[in-house]
């Protein structure tokens, strides 16, 4: 039925994005005593090994968190958003990344991964799941969906050695059908992580009506969406479409992009082959986001625009709105 696998995929610079901001709305959610609901309804296997068969094969972590751990930064990276009229406010600060030291929201996610990684490096990668159940407390849930049955066995197998008793909840069942069932949560306190895989382009859609559905049911939640930045016209759409539907619900919205290079097919000139450059940026798109998120992006964008860019069109936007 899938053919995605996260696995091949761990650690790359949309795993970067997406998991930095993350780690940033989780830390200030978790600030208040009440009980936090996290629903993650695209949950992958939970735990990766970036030395292993899948990520080595497809060596995309060299680009994402192991580049940022590497510090190793392209010539041809300009200074970051120079070439990004979009982040025009944002791009005044890029300039000094190179010196600046390294941005709290950075610092912050290299420090989950971390403890991960106690001897050093990032030889295992925490999906959403992990990097979630690391920070909530006690008294805080989780609900983790995943369709796919492989993953989802061993994303149970992995839950289970955490030894969290019902704090867990593992779910072999569409994200998309069933996630609102646990909206609103009793304490009425919950971050929803949508991380489809976008493998259908149904799921674009799928997106956009969870999200209504969902702000139906808790108008109060905290939504963050990532979706891929591709030549696609549901990818196009989506952001500006989210847009709307939080406007109009009268509700915050904040959008942050990195692009870490070109999407421009090209032929080798010397074999004649045409080369894809595989995912060339994605996005971040959070309803009801925390105030503190937008300084924080604001800081770390320009330098994660400039440590894991690849070519002179890495760049970065961030907008917010409501
Ligand atoms: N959120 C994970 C992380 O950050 O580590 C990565 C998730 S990966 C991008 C998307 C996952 O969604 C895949 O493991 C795929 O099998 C799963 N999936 C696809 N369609 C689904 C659906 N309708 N409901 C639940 N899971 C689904």
């Amino acid at each position: 039925m899938f053919s995605y696998r996260h696995a091949f995929h761990a650690g790359n610079h949309a795993d970067v994005l997406k998991h930095t901001v993350l780690i940033a709305t989780l830390d200030h959610l978790l600030e208040k005593d009440a009980a936090l609901t996290v629903v993650d309804t695209h949950a992958g296997a939970g735990l990766y090994r970036l030395d292993g068969d899948y990520a080595g094969t497809s060596g995309e972590a060299a680009e994402g968190i192991l580049r940022l751990l590497s510090g190793k930064k392209e010539p041809a990276a300009p200074a970051a958003a120079a070439a990004a009229p979009a982040a025009k406010s944002a791009a005044k600060k890029a300039a000094p990344a190179a010196e600046a030291p390294l941005a709290d929201a950075i610092a912050r996610y290299l420090g989950v991964i971390s403890d991960f990684n106690p001897k050093g490096g990032a030889r295992v990668y925490p999906g959403s799941p992990f990097i979630i159940q690391h920070l909530l407390r006690d008294h805080d849930k989780l609900k983790l969906f995943e369709l796919h049955p492989t993953d989802s066995r061993t994303l149970s197998a992995n839950i289970a050695q955490l030894e969290a008793g019902r704090q867990i909840a593992v779910l072999l069942e569409d994200g998309f059908g069933s996630a609102t069932k646990f909206l609103p949560p009793p304490s009425r306190r919950a971050l929803v992580l949508m991380d489809p895989s976008y493998e259908m382009k149904t799921d674009y859609g799928r997106v956009l009506d969870f999200a209504a559905e969902a702000l139906k049911r808790f108008a109060t939640g905290t939504y963050a969406i990532w979706y891929p930045i591709i030549p696609r016209p549901e990818a196009h759409d989506l952001p500006r479409r989210l847009k709307t539907m939080a406007t109009k619900a009268g509700k915050s919205w904040l959008h942050a992009t990195l692009t870490v290079k070109s999407s421009k097919i090209t032929k080798d000139a010397a074999s004649g082959e045409t080369q894809r450059p595989g995912l060339p940026a994605s996005g971040m798109f959070l309803i009801n986001p925390p105030y503190t998120l937008k300084p924080l992006l604001a800081e770390a964008l320009p330098q994660l625009a400039e440590r894991l860019g690849q070519d002179r069109n890495a760049t970065f936007s961030l907008e917010s709105g409501g």
